[in-house]
């Protein structure tokens, strides 16, 4: 929370927002441009960093330098490592902002600072190279950023007393599955795939019965399949190298490229329709080549998932029904099929992980906690999984603002100084209209998704927009506060939710199939009769012993929960805040779109977090080096004040004609109001 005064020495524009003025949005931006223009990338909110994606490297990014340059970062380490304080970071910023290359930094960090010595060296480069291996399992080149992360990434690093790392523990968020089987126009599928075909030897390739061509391949998109500035074959290596320094075994290694394998494998399996006399069409596989290939990998009985892709049993009570699949039916199920092998690979892979990299609990100290997660999302259009992303960033800017405020109040309770309360503007509304247990949209999906009789995603909508009518009706939460928008010029089938960082239109078209998220049991049941063993552990409700007729909590219902499970975490900890920027949508490096960057400053909510930090005392600062720097300007202070700071800073500002409202001493610091009392005491220090 405390502004350091070198900032003020810093010419290039001001280091620290919250000493900007006049502050208003065009001074706001103005300054952040006349700093990065002179590669400043790091700007503050009080201990806010503001980082802007230069897009090229820059000298700074030396672990050595990192120090000097994110100095928010030293203090939550040295908080961390002397005051027995749990920290976490948390990064924010759209796709292409510099979130994960920020995160990354601040691992380097990490292992700069903290000891030698070849057992810590050992933890670090395992946390360290975590990285390549979960990029290239959840990365994926889009048309915003070549290297986007499609999943959401918390990770605890752990330390013992002397505050070195003992080890790590990451938590994956909802991986964008979609994209496994359909990539947008300009985008591609996962790394790992064009990784695998580009740079595994011949040998390894013969033996997943691959072939190194992409357009042999279904699942991949071509019109983006070879990316400049990406080398393919490179990153294979070192993505092998990268698995065996965090421990995987050599046959695990193969098992993992067998599922890829597999993947592409079943993308290829086609169907046909087959006339039967009821006159309803069945489905059957077309060319049954990949599918030999794909049970062949896998030790799978080909007769057994073939007839999964024609029949699905269902289970009522005492008795099993089978009925038949038509060809729509039977690409739904391998697509699904597909998705969820491959989640659940990368699932498996950050369990993996952690067993490596977990420290020994008896020994751990402290934790500091870095959350790289998927930005806000406003597409054109937008799904399921924007809704998603987006909850979870509403439930972060909640945090936010709950934190930040509880940290300021705490500060002021602890200096003994009057707490004054500051309006600000709480999206806890639309936090509820998301996820309120009875009539949230989420839980209105839920219920949609398990009654009985048709469900579509226009009956869901209707649902939701009935519900929300009613509330408008009788004046409720929902309709006071009309974050749910109604209006007439909706398009069809879509709703809108008025979100704090903008109105974002969502088309509900695949909604409850995305919830509902379902495999059909016979395809479970095959792939759990593989021989191959990590398939087969990926599979446990395919075995018939554990015949379950409940339904699986639903991805909402998931998603929900393990949000809820960061929160609670997060709230434990001391939050640290890295807010990036994207300067402009070219990937470019030296361009700084104004209009870009402004819409950014405002749905990160950075202008109100300016307001919040003034709206108390903008400045602080501890008496000793405040007394040091401005004892100059009063004949009582200079050159030498015999006695307590306190009494010398109390001197000092009454000698300087400070208003009496202007400051209030709280017990190891002076609290100034506003900053251009500070820019007065700076202009009389430099004229003198
Ligand atoms: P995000 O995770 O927010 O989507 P990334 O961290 O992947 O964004 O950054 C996107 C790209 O921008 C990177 O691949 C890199 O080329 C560039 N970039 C981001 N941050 C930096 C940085 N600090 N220095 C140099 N280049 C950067
Ligand atoms: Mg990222």
């Amino acid at each position: 929370m405390e502004v350091k005064t070198s900032l003020l020495d810093n010419m290039i524009g001001v280091g620290d927002m919250v000493l900007l003025e006049p502050l208003n949005e065009d001074s706001f931006i103005e300054n952040l441009r006349k700093r990065f223009d002179h590669n400043e990338i790091y700007t503050y909110i009080g201990s806010v960093v503001i980082s802007m994606n230069p897009y090229r490297s820059l000298p700074i990014f030396t672990p050595e330098k990192v120090e000097e340059y994110l100095p928010g970062l030293d203090e939550a380490y040295r908080s961390l490592r002397d005051q027995d304080k749990d920290q976490c970071i948390l990064i924010t910023g759209e796709s292409g902002a510099g979130k994960t290359e920020a995160s990354k930094l601040v691992m380097s960090y990490v292992a700069a600072v903290c000891g030698k010595g070849q057992e810590v060296n050992k933890v670090k480069e395992q946390l360290l190279q975590s990285n390549p291996v979960l990029e290239a399992f959840g990365n994926a080149k889009t048309v915003r950023n070549d290297n986007s992360s499609r999943f959401g990434k918390y990770m605890d690093i752990e330390f013992d007393f002397k505050g070195d790392p003992l080890g790590g523990v990451i938590s994956n968020y909802l991986l964008e599955k979609s994209r496994v089987c359909k990539q947008p126009r300009g985008e591609r599928n996962f790394h790992i795939f064009y990784q695998l075909l580009s740079g595994a030897s011949g040998d390894t390739l013969t033996k997943l019965k691959l072939d190194r061509d992409f357009s042999k391949y279904n699942y991949l998109s071509l019109d983006s399949a070879t990316v400049s500035g990406l080398d393919d074959a490179a990153s294979f290596r070192t993505v092998r190298n990268a698995m065996q320094i965090v421990g995987f075994m050599e046959d695990e290694v193969q098992s993992v490229l067998e599922l890829v394998a597999a993947v592409l494998k079943l993308g290829n399996i086609e169907f046909k329709p087959e006339s039967r006399v009821n006159g309803f069409d069945e489905s059957r596989v077309k060319d049954k080549n990949d599918l030999k290939e794909m049970c062949e990998l896998l030790g799978i009985e080909q007769s057994v998932l073939e007839r999964a892709f024609s029949y699905r049993t269902v289970e009522a009570k005492m008795e099993k029904v089978s009925t038949t699949l038509n060809v729509a039916q039977a690409y739904y199920a391998r697509d699904a099929l597909a998705k969820n092998l491959y989640s659940r690979l990368f699932s498996w892979l950050v369990t993996r992980i952690n067993e490596s990299i977990k420290a020994q609990a008896k020994t751990r100290h402290k934790v500091m906690g870095v959350l790289d997660i998927y930005g806000f999302e406003i597409f054109e259009d937008n799904s399921f999984e924007q809704f998603i992303i987006n909850y979870c960033n509403e439930k972060l800017q909640q945090i936010f603002i709950e934190l930040t405020l509880r940290e300021e109040q705490e500060e002021y309770v602890r200096e003994g100084i009057e707490w004054t309360n500051i309006e600000y503007f709480n999206n806890a509304v639309i936090c509820d209209l998301i996820e309120n247990n009875q009539n949230g949209i989420l839980a209105m999906l839920d219920e949609e998704c398990l009654r009985p009789g048709t469900v579509t995603d226009d009956t869901f909508l209707d649902k939701l927009n009935t519900i929300c009518a009613e509330h408008q009706h009788f004046e409720s939460r929902l309709s006071k506060n009309s974050k749910f928008l109604t209006d007439h010029s909706l398009p069809h089938s879509c709703f809108r939710i008025q979100h704090y960082a903008g109105k974002v239109l969502y088309r509900v078209e695949g909604f409850v199939d995305k919830n509902n998220d379902l495999l059909y049991r016979d395809l479970s049941q095959a792939m759990y009769k593989a021989t191959h063993s990590l398939m087969r552990q990926l599979f446990p409700e395919g075995n018939p012993a554990k015949v379950n007729l409940k339904r699986p909590p639903t991805a909402g219902f998931q998603f929900k929960a393990s949000v809820g499970g960061l929160m609670r975490n997060l709230q434990t900890k001391n939050p640290n805040y890295i807010r990036c920027i994207k300067p402009n949508d070219k990937k470019a490096s030296h361009i700084f779109t104004d209009s870009l960057v402004c819409h950014q400053v405002r749905y990160l909510g950075l202008m109100e977090n300016v307001r919040v930090r003034r709206a108390g005392y903008a400045f602080r600062q501890p008496y000793e080096p405040c007394l040091e720097r401005y004892k100059m300007l009063c004949r009582q202070t200079w050159p030498h004040w015999r006695g307590p700071a306190r009494d010398g800073v109390e001197v000092l500002l009454i000698d300087c004609s400070v208003p009496a409202e202007e400051f209030a001493y709280g017990r190891s610091k002076i609290f100034i109001r506003n900053p251009r009392t500070l820019f007065t005491l700076e202009e009389r220090r430099r004229a003198c």
